[in-house]
């Protein structure tokens, strides 16, 4: 066997996904110096979360999404909203910039335009639906905002979910043309073309099994998947982003910020439309309201896909279970994952999530009739041969520790876990991880590289112009950023 080209080296980053790609291309701007070796247990990069039907495509940037506007005592709490499309505003620039300089190709194979929905329907929904317009429409992060409860207007605009509805309930429908849908796996490759064109080696078929300190760095055992062969790859620096398999090469790693940490798996399916004709009526993500007791995670939204230069359909997601970490991992990922520190936060939340396990049983016993009757929901006229059932990514929601007697809380976004010396660093949970990966990679940058920073400041700047402030603070910035943004990623 030749010997592996870098066995030393800067930085080591665990899976070839959206996320540690996006850290890679960020290192390689700010420290091109600085030798990157990508480890990951697949023949190929983005099969897992970030693979475009493992995940919605959604660009998360709260313009349709009702779990970031939550109605508090009677009125419309839009701090969430603000902070997710914040976050997206950055993802906006660092696309641009790196398409703008030639590292990202063609951007259309990777994001297009697609109109942003909300749905409600009945009294409650529909009313909710309008306060939640009334509270967005006038911020600018939110542009060109329209809310119809009108049975015609809102049929020309959504045909599939206006055919064969009763009127005599009522509807309502928000909506923003400007918002996207991500082929996140087309994203990873156009970050890994770029990276390993400048040298950044990417190791496939190969799995990370141990994470053990060696002075101020780390070594890594890993294991070629195809030969049976172990190697050890000795990093200063290590980034794990190997999606639902980072809590357990945390554990390893044995740093004291894990402790207590765990993790819940929750698989997912979707409705793929068949028919051609359907697919071709829709031109939206709809995102409704998830039912009484249901996660966020859970909220069900009809939406189209572009994947491959190809329109498609789906409708879901529909909650599954297994106790694996990854859609293709092991059966005994999560009993592997306890820990005396972690037991108490799983008891907790099996304690207080009761909601969340009638869910999932209710979710689990679903076959496909009483799947089209949800979608019947959005679409009245959905019929059962249009609609075949696909599995999505595996999602590990954290549990974060906390303390007695409240035990572990269950979290529905992500989670960034560091040690405190900055040596290593890593990104566990699901949405809205993908679309808010460039802002989440600069927390990384802050939490592990503060000694750089200041140094790194005028490229960050060059890379994300609102860096190190608020575009919701700066209007004539955010117009500059949005009007370019729609121009470089071709969205306009
Ligand atoms: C059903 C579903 C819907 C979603 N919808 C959206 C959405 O609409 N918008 C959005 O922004 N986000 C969405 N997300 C979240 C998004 O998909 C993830 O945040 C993102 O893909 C995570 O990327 P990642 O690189 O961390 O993980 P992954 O893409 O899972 O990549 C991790 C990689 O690490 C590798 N790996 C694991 N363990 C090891 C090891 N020991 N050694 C070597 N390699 C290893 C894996 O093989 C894998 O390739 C969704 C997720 C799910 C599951």
């Amino acid at each position: 066997m030749s010997p592996a080209k870098n066995d030393h080296v800067d930085v080591a980053l665990v899976g070839a996904g959206v996320i540690s790609t996006t850290l890679s291309v960020m290192l390689r701007e700010l420290q091109p110096d600085w030798t990157q070796l990508i480890i990951e247990r697949q023949d190929i990069p983005a099969s897992e979360s970030s693979d475009p039907w493992n995940n919605a495509g959604t660009g998360h940037s709260a313009l349709c999404e009702l779990n970031y506007t939550p109605e508090v005592n009677g009125k419309i709490d839009t701090t969430k909203a603000v902070n997710i499309n914040e976050k997206f505003q950055v993802s906006r620039q660092f696309w641009s910039y790196l398409v703008e300089n030639g590292t990202l190709g063609d951007p259309s194979e990777w994001i297009n335009a697609t109109p942003h929905m909300s749905f409600g329907h009945g009294e409650k929904q529909s009313a909710y639906i309008k306060a939640r317009y009334e509270a967005l429409k006038d911020n600018p992060l939110f542009p060109d905002m329209h809310l119809t409860t009108d049975p015609e207007e809102f049929t020309a605009k959504v045909p599939l979910m206006g055919k064969g509805r009763d009127f005599s309930e009522q509807v309502a429908l928000s909506w923003i043309d400007a918002g996207t849908d991500i082929n996140y796996g087309a994203l990873t490759r156009q970050y890994l073309d770029a990276v390993t064109a400048q040298g950044v080696e990417v190791r496939y078929g190969s799995q990370v099994t141990n994470v053990t300190r060696e002075g101020s760095g780390w070594k890594l055992t890993v294991k070629n998947l195809h030969n049976g062969d172990t190697t050890t790859v000795h990093a200063k620096f290590v980034f794990i982003g190997a999606g639902g398999m980072a809590l357990p090469l945390l554990q390893k790693a044995g740093i004291p910020e894990i402790k207590g940490f765990a993790g819940f798996p929750v698989s997912g399916q979707w409705l793929r439309c068949t028919n051609q004709e359907l697919v071709d009526q829709h031109a939206a993500k709809v995102y409704g309201q998830a039912a009484v007791g249901a996660p966020p995670m859970s909220v069900p939204h009809l939406d189209t896909r572009v994947i491959d230069g190809k329109k498609g359909l789906l409708f879901g997601p529909y909650a599954g279970w297994t106790p694996k970490f990854l859609k293709q991992g092991s059966n005994l990922d999560l009993f592997k994952s306890l820990r005396p520190g972690n037991i108490p936060s799983y008891l907790g939340v099996a304690v207080k999530e009761l909601g969340l396990t009638k869910y999932l049983v209710t979710e689990v016993l679903k076959n496909q009739a009483a799947r089209v009757e949800s979608l019947r929901e959005y679409m009245p006229d959905a019929r059962d041969e249009d609609w075949e059932l696909v599995t999505a990514g595996q999602r590990v929601q954290v549990i974060k520790p906390a303390k007695a007697p409240t035990f572990g809380t269950l979290e529905f976004g992500t989670a960034l876990i560091n040690s405190a010396d900055g040596s290593i660093a890593g990104l566990m949970g699901a949405s809205p991880g993908a679309s808010i990966a460039p802002s989440a990679m600069l927390e990384v940058l802050q939490a592990c590289f503060s000694d750089r920073i200041d140094a790194w400041t005028p490229k960050l700047k060059d890379m994300i112009p609102s860096f190190g402030g608020k575009l919701s603070e700066d209007l004539a910035l955010y117009n500059q950023q949005w009007d370019r943004s729609q121009k470089s990623l071709k969205l306009a």
